[in-house]
């Protein structure tokens, strides 16, 4: 199908925004001396952050920055919690071996052996991702750079796409973007998701997803997207598009050399017929409140794209309700339709960011009694876990006996979808895995977790 020029234009008009053009400029682990906002901070601070970040990932980018961390706010500012290395993210027996080895002046190839080590010792693929979904060819042959674990959705990893534009300290995809091929999921050519998709008539949904896809070219993005606007694929209703680049780079949408192309293409998928839903990474309301990024989502809104909103409750970033309940109606307000919360991951950093479970519920609850029913779409505090989605509802009692009630959001086996269940109340759980039957129940997942 032609590109309806007239109405491409006026989308290439809507550029709502007066803007310089700003070049994008990466600071990675090695550049953290050059970072001169840092200069603020004491030595000992600075020392922490190199040793956390020869092990976790870093990377951050000017506008980030520049525009969203609150520099008077550090170390509290919740954009530089989310940014930036810190002390706890790594346990103090990691931290101290770390921390011997660069105070001794140990030489880079041992730093790095020591930091595979200690990488090897987290965990870096949480719910058997890299074996147990990923799907296979009409010969059997697994293919890589996909995944596929609900009916209706498949999860497609597009090469190019397997970084971002600054990373965040939680990110359970870490070990994509440490350069440890074994560990990475990644796809080069698209032919054989066409394959797959084309054996699969029930799946209705594709994510494109990376890291972030939106580091892609837009002609890249473009060649891999407009093959599903054949009729072969007219099955395929929704293309999702994950992405933190409303917050790390917005410039993406609208001053970058390809700004343009993208929001013609979004434009173009919807003129064409599919749902184009961009799944937007958010943790906090501060990430909506720069006028570049209010711009760039009036743009791909103006594409009839529309823009859903996830992101997981981390603790020192966004464990309170109001900020939940800020986002929410900030979203909102600019039309974005919150869809998850979810509990972070058993990965990484994950002891310096969870969250109980029992207090992640009262911070959901407490948050959506402050919105009106247009942000209560946000559905958590979710697990996304080996048989599905685990979701506390809340917190009663059965039989005298103090209970979760649970239920799959999602789940591999399509029954237990939308079941109720219970599991005993316990302060101390922070993830499904530590949860125990009430008497005479089993959890639905028993099995799925042997
Ligand atoms: C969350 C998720 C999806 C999408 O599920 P929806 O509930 O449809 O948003 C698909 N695949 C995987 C592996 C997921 O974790
Ligand atoms: S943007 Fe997403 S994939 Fe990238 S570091 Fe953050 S959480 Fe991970």
């Amino acid at each position: 199908m032609p590109l309806n020029s007239r109405s491409t234009r006026s989308l290439l008009h809507s550029v709502d925004f007066e803007y310089t053009p700003q070049r994008f400029t990466v600071y990675t682990a090695r550049d953290l001396d050059r970072i001169s906002q840092l200069d603020q901070l004491s030595a000992e601070l600075r020392h922490e952050m190199k040793v956390v970040s020869s092990v976790l990932p870093f990377r951050v980018n000017d506008y980030v920055l520049s525009e969203l961390i609150d520099w008077q706010r550090v170390p509290d500012d919740p954009i530089f919690q989310l940014t930036f290395p810190q002390r706890g993210m790594l346990s103090d027996v990691h931290y101290n071996r770390m921390d011997m080895a660069l105070r001794s002046g140990m030489e880079k190839q041992g730093v790095r052996a020591l930091a595979n080590e200690i990488r090897a010792e987290l965990n870096p693929h949480p719910a058997g991702q890299l074996d147990r979904n990923i799907p296979r060819d009409a010969d059997g042959e697994p293919i890589q750079g996909l995944q596929h674990k609900y009916k209706e959705t498949v999860l497609f990893f597009p090469s190019q796409g397997q970084t971002c534009h600054s990373y965040c300290t939680f990110c359970f995809r870490w070990a994509q973007f440490i350069g440890n091929k074994a560990l990475r999921m990644a796809t080069t050519g698209a032919e054989r998701l066409y394959d797959y998709l084309r054996l699969h008539p029930e799946v209705t949904d594709l994510l494109v997803t990376g890291g972030d896809p939106m580091v892609m070219k837009s002609r890249q993005l473009k060649s891999y997207l407009e093959p599903l606007l054949h009729p072969e694929f007219s099955h395929i209703q929704t293309i999702r598009i994950g992405s933190k680049a409303l917050t790390f780079w917005p410039q993406r949408f609208i001053s970058d050399d390809d700004a343009d192309e993208l929001i013609e293409l979004l434009h173009h998928l919807v003129l064409a017929g599919k749902h184009v839903a961009f799944m937007a990474h958010y943790n906090h309301w501060r990430e909506l409140d720069t006028d570049i990024a209010r711009a760039a989502i009036r743009r791909i809104r103006d594409t009839g794209a529309e823009i859903r909103s996830q992101g997981p409750l981390l603790a020192k970033i966004n464990d309170n309700p109001d900020d939940w309940a800020k986002l929410w109606n900030e979203q909102v307000k600019l039309g974005i339709v919150p869809y998850y919360m979810f509990v972070e991951r058993d990965t990484g950093a994950r002891r310096y960011f969870e969250v109980p479970l029992y207090k992640a519920w009262r911070i959901y609850r407490d948050a959506m009694k402050q919105v009106s029913g247009l942000g209560r779409t946000a559905r958590g505090p979710s697990m996304s876990a080996g048989p599905g989605k685990v979701e506390v509802q809340g917190v009663t009692e059965v039989n005298g006996e103090r209970v979760f009630v649970l239920r799959f959001i999602q789940a591999r086996d399509h029954d237990l979808v939308q079941k109720p269940f219970f599991a005993r109340y316990d302060e101390k759980a922070t993830w499904f895995d530590q949860l125990q039957p009430v008497q005479g129940q089993e959890l639905p997942f028993a099995e799925a977790l042997n």
